[in-house]
C-alpha cells in the first residue's frame, strides 16, 4: 500500500510505522514545534514527545498547553536563557543514565533565536548524541514564500534594540549579496523599517512575512521606500509576529554590478582585460565597453594590491 493512502485510510498504521523507527536512548532530541498552526508538527516529533522521559522547554506553561493539545502529558524541565548552563548539567546526567530528553522552544526550531544552543553544545561536549527533529522555522518559511531569487541567504535574527548598535549592524550588511532575514518584534517594526530604509536605500526590495501559518497571515513585497506607508495603511500591521527579508546587494559601493564583477574576477585570472571584457559581455548581456572599464580598474587594483 502506498504511504499517501495510509493517511486517509489507516492513520494508526502510519503512526505505527513511525513508532517502529529507531529512537536511540541516551540522546537529546531537538524538536521543532509549530509557529502558529498546531497541525504543523511532524509525526516523528509527536512520537518523540510521547516517548521522551522528559521535555526541556523554554516556558513550561506554553509547552504544557502544546502537549495537552496532542493528548500528551510529560514531566517538563524549564530551560530558558537564564538557566541553560545549569539545566545542561542536569540533562547530561539524565542522558548518561540512558534517558531520552526532548528539547523544544516556545515556537519553531530551538536554538534559532531561541534558547537551546548552550544545552546542545554541552551535550555534544559530553560525547552524547543530539538528534534533530526538523519542522517549522519562521525564517525558512518566510524565505520560501518571499520570491526573492537568490541561492544565498544570511540569517540576521533580531537586531540590537539600541538604535546606535542596530545602525552599526545594518551598515555592515549593506554590501552583502545574499537575501537577509530579520526577526522583529511588532512594537519595533516601524522604527526598524525606517532604519532598514536608511541603511539599504529606498530602492531595495523588502518582504514582510506576518503571522505565518495563522489566521491573519500576510506576505507583502515592496521597496523599502514604500514600506512605511504599507505598514501605516492598516493598524493591524503593527501587531503580530514578523519576519522581514531584504534583498541582497546587487551593486557595490562604487555602483558596479556585483554579478558582473564576479564574472570578471574569474575571467581575469586567465585572460587579458580585453578578452575578459568580451567574454563577460557575452555571459552577462552587458555592454563590452562598460565591462572593459570595470575590468581595467579591477586589474589596476590587483596590480596595486600585489606590489
Ligand atoms: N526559533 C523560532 C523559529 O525557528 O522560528 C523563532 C523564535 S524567535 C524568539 C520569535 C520570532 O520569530 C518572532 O519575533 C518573529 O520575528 C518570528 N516568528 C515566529 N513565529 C512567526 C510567525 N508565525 N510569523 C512570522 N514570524 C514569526
Amino acid at each position: 500500500m502506498q504511504t499517501e493512502n495510509l493517511i486517509a485510510i489507516h492513520p494508526t498504521a502510519l503512526l505505527e510505522a513511525v513508532a517502529q523507527q529507531s529512537y536511540p536512548t541516551a540522546s537529546l532530541y531537538v524538536v521543532a514545534t509549530p509557529i502558529g498552526n498546531s497541525a504543523d508538527i511532524s509525526l516523528r516529533a509527536l512520537h518523540v514527545l510521547a516517548i521522551a522521559d522528559a521535555v526541556a522547554c523554554e516556558d513550561t506553561r506554553n509547552t504544557a498547553q502544546l502537549m495537552t493539545r496532542y493528548g500528551l502529558h510529560k514531566s517538563l524541565i524549564a530551560a530558558h536563557q537564564h538557566n541553560e548552563h545549569e539545566v545542561a548539567e542536569k540533562i547530561i546526567a539524565r542522558l548518561q543514565a540512558g534517558e531520552r530528553i526532548a528539547l523544544v522552544s516556545d515556537a519553531g526550531t530551538p536554538a534559532v533565536s531561541d534558547p537551546g544552543a548552550i544545552i546542545v553544545d554541552a551535550v555534544r561536549a559530553a560525547g552524547l548524541r543530539v538528534i534533530p527533529l526538523p519542522g517549522a522555522s519562521a525564517a525558512i518559511s518566510a524565505l520560501s514564500v518571499s520570491g526573492l531569487i537568490n541561492d544565498q541567504f544570511y540569517f540576521v535574527g533580531f537586531l540590537p534594540s539600541k538604535a546606535g548598535q542596530r545602525d552599526v549592524v545594518l551598515q555592515n550588511l549593506t554590501a552583502i549579496p545574499a537575501s537577509m532575514i530579520f526577526y522583529e518584534a511588532p512594537h519595533r517594526i516601524l522604527e526598524s523599517t525606517a532604519a532598514l530604509c536608511k541603511a539599504f536605500g529606498e530602492q531595495r526590495r523588502v518582504v514582510f512575512a506576518r503571522e505565518l501559518t495563522k489566521l491573519f497571515e500576510e506576505v507583502h513585497r515592496c521597496t523599502l521606500g514604500d514600506a512605511a506607508s504599507w505598514l501605516a495603511q492598516d493598524a493591524h500591521r503593527e501587531k503580530g509576529e514578523f519576519v522581514v527579508l531584504v534583498e541582497g546587494a546587487t551593486a557595490d559601493a562604487d555602483g558596479d554590478d556585483l554579478e558582473e564583477k564576479r564574472v570578471l574576477t574569474i575571467l581575469l585570472e586567465e585572460l587579458s582585460v580585453k578578452q575578459a571584457a568580451a567574454l563577460a559581455a557575452q555571459i552577462t548581456g552587458q555592454k563590452k565597453n562598460a565591462l572593459y572599464q570595470i575590468a581595467l580598474e579591477m586589474k589596476n587594483q590587483q596590480d596595486v594590491d600585489s606590489k
